[in-house]
């Protein structure tokens, strides 16, 4: 029996075994019963057959174009496919100590990676990047089996409490917290916002535990005390006992379900939940999770890995056509290609690989290369006869771009002929800041904004979220970001148009109060965290919302506003439970 302790955030007892989620490196690790081992290796060996079948295919590919000397990297990547000290090493942890394959493939991976390093060779050395390629490409396939650390936790058997070494919003909002009992992170004390986030999904939580995510064995039993901050790490049966009398928590109820029907605020305010989507495969979700439309469909991720020029129109057109047809009568915003110069002709888009860099990206980038831009709009256009279609341009900056575009597929619109002009709806998104501080010259020149908070807060804070040194400067409640989303908010109810959220932010349970009480109404985000958010908001008052951000965007530091948040949350929490 070992003790811990850290720092309760929010009240409650939790019972249950070890979960341990890193974000940091995307990999959850999770203990398998014996019976498992053989599926799970046998997962491994299915994601490495699939990972060399698409490295193959871009090697062929990338072999018959301009740069066809690049193909020689892939093929070095399906020999480190077979190599014994990646597979057979996570294999081997795999069998012996009982880890899903995902996490195997990360331990193995560390290990060839610190000999990589350790190598004088200046070659070799470089080619790390090629072994957390594949590491990655690995992992990305097992995912893709599994979906997420929702269906993760759905495997596990019994109650479990989750250890992170932080937790973000979207992925909270994904758990199934009717079987995940507690949650504890590393993170510090700092990070107020992992105690709001506990504090409006009712769950016991600690947080400031340093290294318990790396310390704790997964399956591990625990206790979880979230008021008095501590952690007993393999409690004794007594202790157990003792600890489920204690846990009569009143608990959310599950959030898997979708339920159908508007959702409205307690005084009647409508609002509007919609998913971002990058794969078909994801629309299964639509339903169960009871989106309204797809308010963001990532374009690019039709890619994977291909190069733009290779994709042809009638393909385009066929995968809109199959999209739109499956979400209808509910609408689909497609947002054309956000990528940047680097990864027009080359591989290098995967789906878990963020885009930071400024420059020639998005909308900028099709201007540029308007050939590709057309042959886009053209497969909309095309695809917006089988139902009802929204265009959304990425990354702009000013009007002169959102003319030249709209111009551009008013062209296409005339020349396809039965498609009357005005009647695909076109919008912009607002994520850089120039674009939310001219929102009100923009809007006459579109029909809807689309608020994307990943990239406004970045460019707005200059912060790169993938820089170590600065990434803790990533602050969705900075008050100018809430002062950026309140000018496109205004700019747009002045102009009489619509405004949808679809940043991370939108999928926060915790921030969903202070969104509404900005005047938002429309968000669109990742499909498993649309009914907590459902939950979140059908509990609100929209009035009290309103109060709520006009005393939180009078704040000085997005500190002071999350402190503010926690305890307007707490005290309404207090208001809610029972008189006893
Ligand atoms: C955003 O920037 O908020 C957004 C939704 O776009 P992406 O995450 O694809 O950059
Ligand atoms: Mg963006």
């Amino acid at each position: 029996m070992d003790r811990l302790t850290g720092i309760g955030v929010s009240s409650g007892i939790a019972v249950g075994r070890a979960v341990i989620l890193t974000q940091r490196t995307e990999v959850m690790r999770f203990p398998i019963p014996p019976d498992r081992i053989e599926r799970e290796v046998q997962a491994l060996h299915s994601a490495r057959d699939l990972s060399r079948q698409q490295l193959r295919d871009i090697s062929a590919r990338i072999a018959q174009g301009p740069a066809s000397e690049l193909a020689a990297l892939f093929d070095a990547q399906i020999l480190m496919l077979d190599d014994e000290m990646l597979i057979g090493q996570a294999e081997k942890i795999v069998r012996e100590e009982r880890v899903n394959a995902a996490w195997a493939v990360h331990r193995a991976y560390e290990g060839l990676f610190e000999l990589f390093s350790k190598m004088e060779d200046p070659y070799l050395r470089e080619r790390e990047n090629d072994v957390a390629d594949v590491a990655g490409r690995l992992r990305m396939n097992l995912r893709h089996g599994a979906r997420g650390p929702k269906e993760l936790l759905s495997q596990i058997d019994g109650p479990s409490i989750l250890i992170a070494d932080e937790l973000t919003a979207s992925v909270a909002a994904q758990l199934d917290w009717s079987r995940v009992q507690g949650f504890a992170t590393d993170a510090g004390s700092r990070t107020y916002h992992t105690a709001i986030l506990a504090r409006s999904l009712k769950v016991p939580a600690i947080v400031g535990l340093h290294d318990a995510s790396l310390r704790i064995v997964a399956g591990t039993p625990l206790v979880l005390d979230g008021t008095t901050g501590e952690l007993v790490v393999s409690p004794s049966p007594e202790a157990i006992d003792e600890a489920q009398r204690r846990a009569a928590w009143p608990r959310r109820k599950g959030t898997g379900a979708g339920e159908a029907g508007p959702i409205v605020t307690t005084d009647g305010v409508r609002v509007r939940l919609e998913a971002n989507i990058e794969l078909l495969e994801d629309l299964e979700y639509l339903n169960e999770y009871g989106a309204e439309g797809v308010g963001l469909y990532r374009s690019e991720f039709m890619l994977s890995g291909r190069a733009l020029e290779s994709v042809t129109e009638d393909e385009q057109y066929a995968m809109y056509r199959s999209l739109i047809e499956q979400v209808a009568p509910r609408p689909v915003t497609i947002r054309t290609f956000d990528l940047d110069e680097r990864q027009v002709s080359r591989d290098q888009l995967r789906p878990e690989r963020r885009r930071t860099r400024p420059g020639l990206r998005g909308l900028r980038l099709g201007l540029a290369n308007p050939d590709l831009l057309r042959t886009q709009l053209r497969a909309l256009v095309r695809a917006s006869a089988h139902g009802p279609l929204r265009i959304m341009f990425p990354f702009v900056t000013g009007v002169e771009e959102v003319r030249q575009a709209r111009a551009m597929l008013t062209a296409e619109a005339s020349a396809f002929g039965r498609i009357a002009p005005g009647q695909i709806q076109v919008g912009a998104m607002i994520e850089v800041p120039s674009a939310a501080l001219a929102a009100d010259l923009l809007a006459p020149d579109v029909d809807f904004f689309t608020i994307g908070t990943n990239d406004l807060i970045q460019y707005s804070l200059a912060v790169d979220r993938t820089d170590d040194r600065v990434s803790d400067l990533y602050e969705p409640l900075h008050p100018a970001v809430l002062r950026l989303i309140r000018v496109v908010r205004r700019a747009a109810a002045r102009h009489r148009i619509p405004v949808s959220l679809c940043g991370e932010m939108a999928s926060d349970p915790a921030l969903v109060g202070l969104l509404v009480g900005l005047g938002l109404t429309e968000f669109s985000m990742t499909p498993g965290a649309i009914p907590i958010v459902r939950q979140v908001v059908q509990e609100l008052s929209a009035q009290d919302a309103r109060r709520l951000a006009g005393h939180a965007l009078r704040l000085a530091t997005a500190a002071e506003i999350e402190e503010y948040l926690f305890d307007a949350l707490a005290a309404s929490a207090i208001q809610r439970s029972p008189s006893s």
